[in-house]
C-alpha cells in the first residue's frame, strides 16, 4: 500500500479489495495465490534507463518527474511498482506452464525505458517479454490491450522487435494525447456500447493473432471501458466486459496459445464497480482453466 493524499483519484485500495473478494467467492483457492516477489533488478534494466532507475530506486526523481508519474515518490510506491512486475513475469511463467495465469496487479503501460506516466512506474510486460525472451523460454508474443487508454509505453518500448506484436483498442479521445503507433490500433469514440465494441474486437483479434503467431498472450484486461468507471468514456456493461474477456481466451484457446492476464487501469466512480470488473475477469479465466 502506497500512502496517498485523501482526494487522490488513482484508486490503490481496488488491489487489497480484489485479493480479498476472488478470495471469499471461491474464485481462487488461497494455496493458488501467490506474493510476487520483486521483479529481479537485472530483468527490469532490460527495459529501463539506469539513469531513471537510480532516480526511483533512491527517491530522487524530482517533482516534476512524480508528477508525470502521478504519485509522490516512496519506498513503498518502489517495492510495489517491482512486485507487480513480478507478478506479471510469475503470471507468464506460470502461463507457460499452466495455460492461463493471472497477475492481480500490473498492466502498467503508460511507463517508457526513461521515465513513468499515467500512474505506471515500470512497464511489466515489457519486463516480463525480454525476460522470457533472455531465458529463452518465448520467440513471439502478443500483446491485447484492453484498457480503455493507449499503451504508449509498452508500443514504444517494443516498436523495433519484430517478435512482439501490440494491439490496443482504445478511446480516442481518451489519455494519452499523443499516441505511439502499436501495431494494430483499434479506436473508439466516446460512449461506445458492448454491441460495437464487441463487433470491433471480434473483428481484429482473429487477424491480430494470425499476424502475431505468439508463443505467449499478455492480456491487459482494464477495468476502465466500464460505463461506471470515472475516467473511461466508454460504456460498457458488465456483462459487454465478460464476454470481451472470454473472447480473448476463446480466441487464444482455439490455437493453443498460453495467456498471461494483467488487470490495468479501472477508476469507477464506485471502487466496487472495478473490483467486480476484474473480479469478473479472474473467474473467467479460472473457468478456462478448468
Ligand atoms: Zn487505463
Amino acid at each position: 500500500m502506497i500512502a496517498l493524499p485523501e482526494a487522490h483519484r488513482f484508486p490503490t485500495a481496488k488491489y487489497a479489495l480484489l485479493r480479498d473478494a476472488v478470495l471469499a467467492e471461491g474464485i481462487v483457492r488461497a494455496e493458488h495465490l501467490h506474493d510476487p516477489a520483486r521483479a529481479p533488478l537485472e530483468d527490469v534494466r532490460r527495459v529501463h534507463d539506469a539513469a531513471y532507475l537510480d532516480r526511483l530506486v533512491r527517491g530522487t526523481m524530482p517533482a516534476a518527474e512524480q508528477r508525470l508519474v502521478g504519485f509522490p515518490w516512496s519506498e513503498g510506491l518502489v517495492e510495489r511498482s517491482f512486485r507487480a512486475s513480478g507478478g506479471t513475469l510469475e503470471a507468464a511463467d506460470r502461463a507457460l506452464r499452466d495455460g492461463i495465469a493471472m497477475n492481480l496487479a500490473g498492466g502498467t503501460h503508460h511507463a517508457f525505458a526513461d521515465r513513468g506516466e499515467g500512474f505506471c512506474v515500470l512497464n511489466d510486460v515489457a519486463i516480463a517479454v525480454r525476460a522470457l525472451r533472455a531465458a529463452g523460454r518465448v520467440g513471439r508474443v502478443a500483446i491485447i490491450d484492453l484498457d480503455v487508454h493507449q499503451g504508449n509505453g509498452t508500443h514504444a518500448l517494443l516498436a523495433a522487435d519484430d517478435a512482439s506484436y501490440t494491439f490496443s483498442m482504445h478511446g480516442r479521445r481518451n489519455y494519452p494525447f499523443r499516441k505511439v503507433a502499436g501495431r494494430l490500433d483499434v479506436e473508439l469514440e466516446d460512449g461506445t456500447q458492448d454491441t460495437e465494441y464487441l463487433e470491433r474486437l471480434s473483428a481484429a483479434l482473429p487477424g491480430v493473432l494470425a499476424s502475431a503467431r505468439p508463443d505467449l498472450v499478455f492480456y491487459l484486461a482494464g477495468a476502465d471501458p466500464h460505463e461506471g468507471d470515472a475516467l473511461g468514456r466508454l460504456a460498457l456493461t458488465f456483462d459487454g466486459l465478460m464476454k470481451r474477456d472470454a473472447l480473448v481466451l476463446e480466441l487464444a484457446r482455439s490455437i493453443g496459445v498460453p495467456v498471461a492476464i494483467a488487470i490495468a487501469g479501472g477508476y469507477g466512480r464506485d471502487i466496487r464497480d472495478t473490483v467486480r470488473v476484474h473480479c469478473n475477469t479472474a473467474r473467467i479465466a479460472r473457468d478456462f482453466l478448468a
